[in-house]
């Protein structure tokens, strides 16, 4: 579209993306950038972040630069964007000499729109990259998962840091930061080290309704692990362990199963992991089961669910693992084990040395997390809350607001509690406390306390049963902790008239949870499931052509809406969303006949 008549975001969104409406925020920052200001945008994962700076790249004369840190996400998204014939590349270590130049050729001659690079290629000494671009013709800067420059933030990255420089080197130029994950501390941060001017903020709604969040103890959870995949036959999901070791057992034993899953951590031979993402992304391989070195560089739209086996270590964390379910917007879900064995076992890794700030900040977000963990209110309202966002207090889409809480008189449960903090003189933690009250025969446990009157009086109720009942107190105040970067358990006003006075306590015990809403799928539910499968297939061939996977080609929401729409005309599927011109063109005709096909089997019966 190299003619001069004035196109508006809208055009390019419809053309290029074949879609017919900008998410809320999006047409106003594509705005900004085309007044030349610079911009900070907070979007969830899957919120669309991309096309905030695509589209002002397409709209302006010049070349838009994107940084990124994941090697993984830069092809895929240079594979998407050729797809839909916008000229795109990227900068990696992994490109040859005569590769690079080429590269550099074409930015010289005005034919690339979008350029991906990570930050250390781009301040390479080697590569003198920057007075090179200060001497092209850029219309942006993009800087996507802009929290790495903070140290503020859970995912601190050095190499970010040296993007400071770039906005006094490259000043004409609107800057863009982009992040899926920033509270208001780390926001400010960005803004400052990135040296962003003015910046126009825009945060959007963090919350991604199509995903339904469940917290389950961690008990028999293999049996409940399976029971759970039961409704995701055929499905791609990713199950989050947190030791390489634990992901390798995992994904034998689902294979006995009968579940095609295989490891994926930072131990495996590079070539391996690559083939492993490869196969997950063109749906060779359903399940994968993964330390969290997996799933940054994700961008497959069509995961359904997200497991996690043991804690994360941060909600910050969580929800972005989570949030990798349900980017196509339909349904996915998200279910945790928790138990509080694994609360020591990550405290291990809050203590980073020399460093008590850093600690003291991590140690911080542990709890949180553990706090989310006990939940027995609206799970998405405490995610929602984390982000500095309101939320109403029901979203009928997470275990505790389908799940009912019976309440239970808990005085009998609060007294042995408050009585055993007492009588350990209000100096331990939880997790003692817990082992205390269960007369854990750890050795842990001194030798004195065995022969106090409280050692034991809670042997009837799980460390989890625990766990969740102490922090409950913890919230209705009948305990606070203290200290750091180990708090103790101390008795507070309110629990003294529950050991002296008689104030009764209720707490809440949980019902099974009420079946959430299935993951069945809304529009093309009604489609036919060969239909679907002759469109996936179909898909899966053009894919392999393309050499990219198969969500490029069209997305799984994209694909419902073949079934449920059936349109037999190129006409038609021009109108269906993410059909933009050319991919009508060169992909349209296949579907179109898929779908005739379809059509005519149907009459003959
Ligand atoms: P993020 O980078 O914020 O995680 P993406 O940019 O990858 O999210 O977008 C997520 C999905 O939403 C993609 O499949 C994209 O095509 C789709 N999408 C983005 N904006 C729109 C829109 N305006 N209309 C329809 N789909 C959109
Ligand atoms: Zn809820």
């Amino acid at each position: 579209m190299k003619n001069h008549l004035p196109m508006e975001p809208l055009d390019i969104l419809k053309h290029y993306f074949g879609f017919d409406a900008f998410r809320p925020n999006q047409e106003r920052i594509i705005r900004t950038v085309l007044e030349g200001e610079d911009s900070l945008v907070l979007m969830p994962t899957g919120g669309g972040k991309s096309l905030c700076y695509q589209v002002p790249a397409l709209l302006r004369d010049g070349l838009t630069i994107v940084i990124s840190p994941l090697i993984a996400l830069m092809k895929d998204q240079v594979d998407a964007l050729r797809v839909n014939g916008i000229p795109a590349a990227y900068l990696n270590s992994a490109l040859s000499r005569s590769q690079q130049d080429s590269l550099i050729r074409q930015i010289h001659r005005n034919e690339l729109k979008l350029l991906y690079l990570a930050p250390e290629r781009l301040l390479a000494s080697d590569m003198h990259l920057v007075g090179f671009l200060k001497k092209s013709n850029l219309s942006l800067v993009a800087v996507d998962e802009a929290h790495c420059i903070s140290q503020w933030g859970h995912d601190f990255r050095p190499d970010y840091r040296m993007l400071g420089q770039l906005r006094n080197e490259l000043a004409g130029i609107p800057f863009m930061a982009l992040t899926a994950t920033a509270d208001r501390l780390t926001r400010n941060d960005i803004i400052q080290r990135l040296g962003l001017r003015d910046p126009v903020c825009s945060i959007s709604s963090f919350n991604r309704p199509n995903i339904h969040y469940a917290v389950e103890p961690k008990r028999n959870s293999f049996t409940r692990l399976l029971r759970f995949l039961e409704d995701f036959r055929g499905e791609s999901g990713i199950i989050y362990c947190l030791s390489r070791n634990s992901t390798e057992s995992l994904a034998k034993k689902l294979k006995a199963a009968g579940y095609p899953a295989e490891a994926y951590h930072a131990g495996l031979p590079a070539e391996e992991r690559e083939a492993r993402q490869e196969k997950f992304l063109k749906d060779d391989l359903r399940i994968i089961v993964a330390t969290i070195a997996f799933g940054m560089g994700i961008d497959k739209s069509n995961v359904r669910f997200v497991v996690h086996m043991d804690l994360p270590r941060n909600i910050e964390g969580y929800y972005q693992e989570t949030g990798r379910a349900g980017r196509d917007g339909l349904p996915g879900k998200a279910l945790l084990f928790y138990s509080y064995a694994d609360v020591n076992k990550l405290k291990q890794f809050t203590t980073i040395e020399h460093n008590a700030e850093q600690s003291r900040i991590l140690e911080k977000k542990l709890g949180q997390m553990v706090q989310y963990s006990n939940l027995r209110t609206c799970r998405r309202k405490f995610l929602l809350n984390y982000f500095d966002e309101e939320a109403p207090d029901q979203c009928s889409a997470c275990d505790n607001c389908l799940g009912k809480y019976t309440y239970i008189d808990g005085t009998i449960i609060a007294q042995k509690a408050l009585s055993a903090v007492a009588r350990l003189n209000e100096s331990f933690g939880m997790g003692y406390l817990i082992d205390f009250l269960r007369g854990a025969s750890s050795a842990r446990i001194r030798s004195g306390h065995k022969n106090l009157k409280t050692f034991g009086v809670g042997r009837d109720l799980s460390r989890e049963t625990w766990s969740g009942y102490l922090e409950e107190l913890i919230v209705q105040e009948y305990l606070r902790k203290s200290g750091h970067p180990y708090p103790v358990l101390k008795l507070t006003p309110k629990s003294r008239r529950v050991l002296t006075g008689g104030e009764s306590v209720t707490l809440s015990a949980r019902t099974e949870p009420a079946e959430a809403p299935g993951n069945s799928l809304p529009d093309g539910a009604t489609a036919d499931r060969q239909l679907v499968d002759a469109l996936r297939r179909e898909r899966r061939r053009l894919a392999d052509r393309e050499k990219v996977p198969a969500y490029i080609i069209i997305s799984d929401a994209t694909l419902r809406e073949l079934a449920a729409r059936l349109p037999s005309t190129l006409e038609a599927i021009r109108q269906v969303p993410g059909f933009g011109e050319i991919k009508t063109e060169k992909y349209g005709p296949f579907f179109r006949d898929v779908i005739r096909n379809y059509l005519e089997n149907c009459k003959d019966e």
